[in-house]
């Protein structure tokens, strides 16, 4: 039997976890990187806007000592610390997926890569071009940032995410555009670190995506931290005039302040891709079209990741790659597999406190007449969250009334990034309250609070 040559286009988690897994399997792999090892959305995006959030939640918490039966202290940013710490992360998380891609023999290039045929890449490196044969290619480029034409982007003042890691100095009044998840966090990290922040609501109510009962609970905790909203507001334009921010909103309100940051989605990387030379077009919103296995209509390319246009996650993009690994080496030939099932992705957002969510959601069931048992039991009961001086928040179930069986849920609340796995399973694993009900959890654990729901 020869060896399969693979090519992934792409080092972050779609695209190397696709790489190390299919070199495990046997193929002969080369993964192509022109930025970080690691993922530029992953390592530049994800990655420090939750290592910012964790030193802006150790700012809050420093803050509500005197909960603890603690004198206050008093805490300030090292900015240099700051970046020094966002910079290590980074680079011991890139060393560890090199080591990764090394310790199972894939080949890396830094380069630019593109489609040169179906079965061809070309690599752009310092020295010239070089063309990989492929018996498959995965096209695992990522996404970026949208910018709309009416802002200036500068990465000084109007900012993208991507500038904020940390700015140069911490703004005094950040205006941020877009309310959904990663809006709200910026809101959250930067209100924690003690920016004077405004946030421009394009609906009537922040996360519009979510459950209305976590977002009325975040709303207030922005509230109470003197964030100024500005419901059913667009942003149209961004103009800078020296040190300030000028943000005009389509009802004609003006918000002013030091920094704008855009956040208000992305786009996949196509550009430049090669994608006709493969026989290949990108659909109307720049994704490329996949079937359940992430192939492409040409049978040797796969897509993952953001460019698939599935669901724009670390989590997923990683199992997306595994998958398309194991469907290039044959281990889906005859045998039982099972293929991602998107609506089962768990999701998190780290703002204080985190919202995290899993499964059928309690409105899409009312709006689809889908009959369901929804249980609600709030932390303020909750031995352990009274203990962390810390009781907001709620751990919601939703399961099938007749059988049983955990459709989903939502979890607001301290660690419910964390808390939210154990729902996550029960829905993958197709278990049922009861399940939940009958484990033996720690005590005192904020843990128990999932137990009680599923009473
Ligand atoms: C602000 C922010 C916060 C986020 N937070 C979370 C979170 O908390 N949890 C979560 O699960 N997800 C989060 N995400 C989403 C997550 O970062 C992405 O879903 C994930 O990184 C996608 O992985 P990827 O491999 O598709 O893309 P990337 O991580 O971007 O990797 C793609 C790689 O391809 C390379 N590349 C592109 N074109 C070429 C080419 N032609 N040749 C060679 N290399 C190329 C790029 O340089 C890049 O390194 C966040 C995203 C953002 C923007």
């Amino acid at each position: 039997m020869t060896t399969k040559n693979v090519v992934v286009i792409g080092g972050g988690p779609a695209g190397h976890h696709a790489a190390t897994n299919a070199a495990r399997f046997g193929a002969n792999v080369t993964l192509v990187e022109r930025d970080v090892l690691g993922g530029t959305a992953h390592l530049r995006d994800c990655v420090p806007s939750k290592s910012m959030i964790a030193t802006g939640g150790a700012m809050s918490f420093a803050r509500r000592l005197d909960g603890m039966g603690l004198a206050r202290v008093e805490t300030g940013i090292e900015a240099a610390h700051l970046r020094d710490r966002i910079a290590s992360i980074e680079s011991r998380l890139e060393e560890s997926v090199r080591g990764l891609l090394e310790s199972q023999g894939v080949s890396i290039v830094r380069g630019t890569g593109r489609l040169a045929g179906p079965n061809e890449v070309v690599v752009t490196t310092e020295d010239g071009e070089h063309r990989c044969p492929a018996d498959a290619i995965v096209l695992a480029t990522g996404s970026r940032p949208r910018i709309p034409d009416w802002a200036p982007i500068d990465g000084e003042r109007v900012l993208v995410t991507r500038d904020a890691y940390p700015p140069e100095d911490i703004p005094e009044h950040l205006i941020v555009v877009g309310s959904g998840v990663t809006g709200v966090e910026f809101v959250h990290m930067f209100s924690s670190l003690g920016s004077k922040v405004t946030l421009i609501v394009s609906r009537q109510q922040v996360l519009p995506h979510k459950d209305p009962e976590a977002a009325a609970v975040l709303e207030q905790t922005f509230l109470d931290r003197g964030v100024e909203l500005y419901k059913g507001a667009r942003a149209t334009a961004i103009s800078r005039r020296g040190d300030e921010v000028e943000v005009v909103c389509s009802d004609g309100r003006v918000a002013r302040g030091s920094h704008a940051l855009l956040a208000i989605g992305s786009l996949p990387n196509v550009e430049g891709l090669g994608l006709d030379a493969a026989g290949l077009t990108a659909n109307d919103w720049g994704f490329i079209d996949v079937d359940h296995n992430l192939r492409t209509s040409v049978p040797s390319v796969y897509v993952a990741g953001d460019l698939s246009g599935k669901l724009p996650l670390s989590s997923v993009a990683a199992m997306q790659g595994q998958k398309i690994a194991e469907h290039i080496m044959g281990l889906h030939d005859g045998r039982p597999h099972r293929h991602i099932d998107y609506d089962k992705a768990a999701s998190a957002i780290f703002t204080e406190p985190e919202i995290a969510d899993v499964g059928l959601a309690e409105a899409e069931a009312f709006a689809t007449g889908r009959k369901i048992r929804v249980t609600k039991v709030p932390f303020s009961a909750n031995a352990q969250a009274l203990i962390n001086d810390d009781p907001r928040g709620f751990v919601k179930i939703v399961s099938d009334p007749n059988t049983g069986h955990v459709l989903g849920g939502s979890i607001v609340g301290r660690h419910a990034a964390e808390l939210i796995s154990v729902v996550a399973l029960a829905v993958s694993a197709s278990l049922r309250v009861q399940d939940i009900q009958e484990a033996l959890f720690v005590y005192p654990s904020l843990s128990e609070a999932l137990i009680e729901a599923a009473e």
